[in-house]
């Protein structure tokens, strides 16, 4: 494999080493929050921060950033654990519950407190909010930021005690409430809120802010480097300050974890936001988290989607410091150039009607040969059956050929009045075959098309080549055929940005987003197992449904087209 891409915190780390910062120690986290499912956008996280730890000899923590009570849920740790393991990664023994720092969590801010860089304030939301000012007009103290420490240390003993109602006060940094930037304007570290954790249960009435516990689980698991998105770049002075006065305090010892941010991924034609993803699943706009039009990783697994299409994707669009889109098209194209090279290739007629070859005997089937995958020979051929009566797809016959069509038509009369004969296709791995006619039921609709095979032309044999012919199709004997449910699935938005002409994102959900239909599949495509993946000739990526299919029964979704074909 090539040596990775250099990039900006690659760049940091190295002269790091260089300085010896860390003695070389390379540790990073990838830190969910338990309130939702993954989505692509953490899978653009994970490789980073799990990458990192790998290409450095290092590790990479896995943290459930869990210290907010509320929206958090087993479900969700269960459903994180397994998408990063499908990923690739493992966290070996640094599994943690930030939640489980709770006590070392308060006893810093009572540390905080004792040397006068915390209070309690007493001010309701509004009241703190007016004090706070705004970006060109400085903060104004609280009237309850000269509390004394033994005052301040007895109240947040208080508010721990559960002697107050939710809300009455809060425990805040004391910093400097003239900063130009807003974060350090006394931040808010501790609230009362009587909630049941899902780990902690009804240990805690108070709980700690996200950006006062963030940094403190990061020094607590010696975290060298805590990658964050780039709107927590403003929240970095206070991360530094913090674990600073808590070094001091004789909490955690120099060199501490470093915040670095990073541009989070944006993606056209998707949703990247929990709260977005959750409205989709909880308003039944998809059939549930792991419904494969969803942008989620349970989605993407169930949609056929790689890890290593993962890892493609994530290698080439890299890591940089400012935001940006990325087209769908680019996730698309890497699914796609993974599962080429993996792929079984497979045979589906996905829109079928009849081809009887009139000149074929009744009740004969004979094997033709198909390789499993032309550019890796070593993968071999299976045998397909062939019979007098095949399924081929509906647009390979046309009553009158439009210009440049190589495909079946029937004998016609030309231009100068003569009789044209019809036209001679190769059924691929088969015979050549010419259009004899076609049968038409009461309405018009095509029913069978007819044709004569010339029996010196099978493939593999030495008349192969003894006729020449344009067309090429693919096709399944009807006696064999496996018939099965298949989902063609579409983009679940139908513009680039959902939500941007109307500010409502459901207002641009495609409509037309899933079509599942029945197909006549090659008789080995029975056995395929869940998470089977193949390329179905002409047609895309497919792969056996891991929720629907049976023992002997799959169903197929299809993953990813063979070409772009968005630009309709
Ligand atoms: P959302 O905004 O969807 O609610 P989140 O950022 O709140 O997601 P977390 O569970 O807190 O979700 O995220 C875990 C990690 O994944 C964080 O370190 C975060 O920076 C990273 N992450 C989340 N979304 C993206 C994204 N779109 N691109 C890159 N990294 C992301
Ligand atoms: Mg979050
Ligand atoms: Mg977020």
């Amino acid at each position: 494999t090539p040596a990775p891409a250099a990039n900006f915190i690659r760049n940091i780390i190295d002269e790091q080493n260089a300085a010896g910062k860390w003695g070389g120690r390379v540790e990073t986290r990838f830190p969910p929050e338990p309130n939702g499912y993954l989505h692509l956008g953490h899978a653009k996280s994970i490789f980073l921060n799990f990458g990192l730890a790998r290409d450095y000899g290092g590790v990479c923590h896995l943290r459930f950033d869990d210290t907010n009570p509320e929206k958090e849920s087993q479900e969700y740790v269960d459903a994180i654990l397994e998408s990063v393991r499908w990923l690739g990664f493992d966290w070996g023994s640094n599994l943690h519950f930030a939640s489980n720092y709770f006590d070392t969590m308060y006893a810093c801010a009572e540390t905080l407190i004792q040397a006068g860089h915390a209070y309690v304030d007493s001010l309701s939301a509004d009241e703190m909010r007016a004090h706070r000012g705004t970006l060109t007009e400085a903060g104004r103290d609280s009237p309850h930021r000269s509390r004394s420490m033994e005052e301040n240390l007895d109240l947040f003993r208080k508010m721990r005690a559960g002697e107050f109602p939710d809300g009455a006060h809060v425990l805040r940094a004391k910093i400097d409430m003239a900063s130009p930037n807003i974060n350090l304007r006394d931040p808010a570290i501790y609230r009362i809120k009587r909630a049941h954790h899902h780990n902690t249960g009804d240990t805690w009435c108070i709980y700690p802010m996200y950006t006062y516990a963030h940094p403190i689980e990061d020094a607590i698991e010696h975290i060298t480097h805590s990658i964050c998105t780039l709107e927590f770049e403003d929240q970095r002075p206070f991360y530094d300050w913090l674990l600073d006065k808590l070094a001091d305090g004789g909490f955690f010892t120099r060199p501490l974890p470093q915040q670095i941010e990073f541009a989070r991924l944006n993606l056209t034609y998707v949703v990247l936001s929990k709260r977005k993803l959750i409205q989709l699943v909880d308003e039944k706009h998809v059939s549930g988290w792991d419904d494969p039009r969803l942008p989620t990783l349970v989605g993407a697994r169930r949609r056929g989607y790689t890890a290593e299409g993962f890892k493609r994707f994530t290698d080439q669009i890299g890591v940089s410091k400012s935001d940006g889109w990325i087209d769908y098209s680019v996730f698309e194209a890497c699914q796609r150039d993974g599962l080429n090279d993996s792929a079984l290739r497979r045979i589906a007629v996905l829109d079928p009607v009849k081809l009887i070859i009139d000149n074929y005997p009744e009740g004969q089937s004979e094997e033709c040969f198909a390789p499993n995958h032309p550019q890796q020979p070593d993968l071999g051929k299976r045998a397909v059956p062939f019979s007098r009566e095949l399924w081929i797809e509906r647009e390979d016959f046309m009553e009158t050929p439009s210009k440049g069509y190589f495909r079946l038509y029937p004998p016609r009369i030309d231009a100068a009045g003569i009789m044209q004969p019809g036209n001679s296709v190769r059924l691929r791995y088969g015979y050549v075959v010419t259009c004899t006619g076609a049968d038409h039921d009461t309405d018009g609709t095509l029913t069978a098309v007819h044709c004569e095979y010339l029996p010196d032309t099978k493939s593999g044999t030495p008349g192969a080549d003894s006729v020449k012919v344009k067309g090429n199709l693919h096709w399944v004997s009807a006696a064999h055929a496996y018939e099965a449910e298949i989902r063609l699935y579409d983009r679940l938005f139908s513009t680039a940005q959902p939500g941007q002409a109307s500010g409502e994102f459901l207002d641009d959900l495609n409509t037309d987003s899933v079509q599942v239909i029945r197909a006549q599949l090659e008789p080995a495509l029975r056995d395929a197992a869940p998470e089977d993946r193949f390329q179905f000739e002409r047609h895309g990526y497919f792969v056996a449904d891991r929720v629907d299919s049976k023992p002997g029964e799959p169903v197929f979704n299809r993953t990813v087209t063979l070409k772009d074909s968005w630009s309709k």
